[in-house]
């Protein structure tokens, strides 16, 4: 080849042969430790390309397994195409946790493809690093909860969200009516507990709230989570006795299919109030958008519908004056995917956490072009590395398999990337109309 043909070919990016690309394989290792369980997946090419996506946090593998017969010998750089193929196989809650997972792995090989950050495919940039908040585990003494926080802040984060339950006003006599239902109701929803807090259990809510306040002061947002189930008049009240201290939100008073409670709550307070992380696909929206009922909305990326479809539930939202903060509770895959999608997204406010105090998290990738941890002061920078930007760390991934459990019993593949052929063949007719 001349040196002048050689620059011309240069010039184009030739990592690959994007129209023969074909996915010849999937497999799954589920990592996990102290409660959590990280499906995550590898998708297989004809070219030596690997696709990184992950099943949401706590669901089964066995959601995307079941795509894998649906996804065999097709091109992943035709994203929407797939993404229309098995959406229908995806659903609310853990539900939506392979179809997401799929989706990612797409965004990350035709990324890796055409040599492209998976953000390009939600439409480019606006800005080149990503917010992020760190959950915080409650904390009986108020003072010791505020250190807690105090803690995040030193780290560098610019964003804090604490827990505010019912336990604090149960913690006093009187303070919760039908408070012995809190303890039996994990599957109850909300408006049938019976559960009531007094004016007192109140004012035990907002002493340790200021109590916080007091230690981490009103310079850095501070959200609120898990306030129990009771019903909407309740949530009402605590919100506005709570509305002093100005948090950022109150997320998931209610559950977020009763939408008329919602527009209630948002009536009834002065705090912004937040909802989404069980929702499917933008339709999944959309009755809480239409009727103006949330402040922010909170879409985990994992049962959304994936890096694409949260990008156009962003921009729905930015049409209607609502903002997007993304929950995520996974491993460093599904992190860096959530990422990419906030990178492209006008109307994005911060990207949760839940692993800053986990001491391998970091470990389970390598991050490409880039040293140390993927949260560095506060922030995941993404750069313009091919896809997701991450290489997986198969010694730590073996090192760190999640193992049965009484919570949550088997594991399913047990082994790291193990074969799957078992789910090869497609057995099933999908057409969801005649
Ligand atoms: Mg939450």
């Amino acid at each position: 080849m001349s040196e002048q043909k050689a620059t011309a070919v240069d010039k184009v990016r030739t990592c690959s042969s994007p129209s023969d690309l074909r996915i010849t394989d999937m497999r799954i290792a589920v990592v996990g430790g102290g409660g959590w369980r990280w499906p995550i997946i590898k998708l297989e090419t004809n070219q030596g390309l690997l696709g990184l996506g992950e099943v949401r946090d706590g669901a089964s593998a066995r959601y995307a397994l079941m795509l894998k017969s649906r996804l065999l010998n097709e091109n992943p750089c035709d994203i929407d195409r797939l993404f229309q193929k098995i959406k229908q196989f995806g659903g609310h809650g853990r539900l939506g946790g392979g179809v997401c997972g799929i989706e990612m792995a797409l965004c990350d090989l035709a990324g890796k493809a055409y040599g492209v950050p998976a953000y390009m495919f939600a439409g480019g940039k606006y800005r080149d690093k990503v917010k992020v908040y760190s959950d915080t585990p409650s904390l009986k003494d108020p003072e010791e909860m505020g250190k807690a926080l105090k803690g995040r802040m030193d780290r560098g984060f610019e964003f804090l969200k604490m827990d505010i339950g019912l336990w604090i006003a149960a913690e006093f006599e009187n303070g919760v009516i039908n408070k012995t239902v809190a303890n039996e109701s994990a599957t109850l929803m909300h408006p049938f507990t019976g559960i009531q807090v007094t004016d007192y259990g109140i004012s035990k809510m907002q002493e340790y709230v200021g109590a916080v306040r007091q230690i981490i002061g009103y310079e850095i947002p501070l959200a609120s989570d898990h306030f129990g189930h009771m019903g909407v008049e309740n949530a009402i009240r605590i919100g506005k006795a709570l509305d002093q201290f100005t948090l950022a939100w109150y997320e998931d008073m209610i559950p977020w299919q009763f939408v008329d409670q919602w527009q209630a709550l948002k009536a009834g307070v002065d705090t912004p109030v937040c909802t989404g992380e069980d929702i499917y696909l933008k339709e999944g929206f959309e009755p809480l958008v239409e009727a103006r009922a949330i402040s922010v909305a909170h879409p985990d990326l994992a049962t959304s519908g994936g890096i694409i479809e949260t990008k156009r539930i962003a921009d729905y939202c930015r049409d209607a004056g609502i903002g997007i903060a993304l929950h995520q509770a996974g491993s460093p895959v599904v992190a860096m995917a959530n990422a990419h999608s906030a990178m492209a997204m006008e109307n994005f406010i911060a990207l949760e956490m839940h692993s800053v105090d986990n001491p391998w998290w970091n470990d389970l990738v390598d991050i490409v072009g880039q040293d140390g941890d993927i949260i560095k002061n506060g922030y995941v920078e993404v750069t313009d590395a091919p896809g997701l930007g991450l290489e997986l760390n198969e010694e730590a991934i073996k090192e760190h398999l999640a193992k049965d459990s009484e919570r949550r019993a088997a594991v399913y593949p047990k082994g790291a990337f193990e074969d799957t052929s078992d789910w090869d063949q497609l057995d099933a007719h999908d057409r969801t109309w005649s």
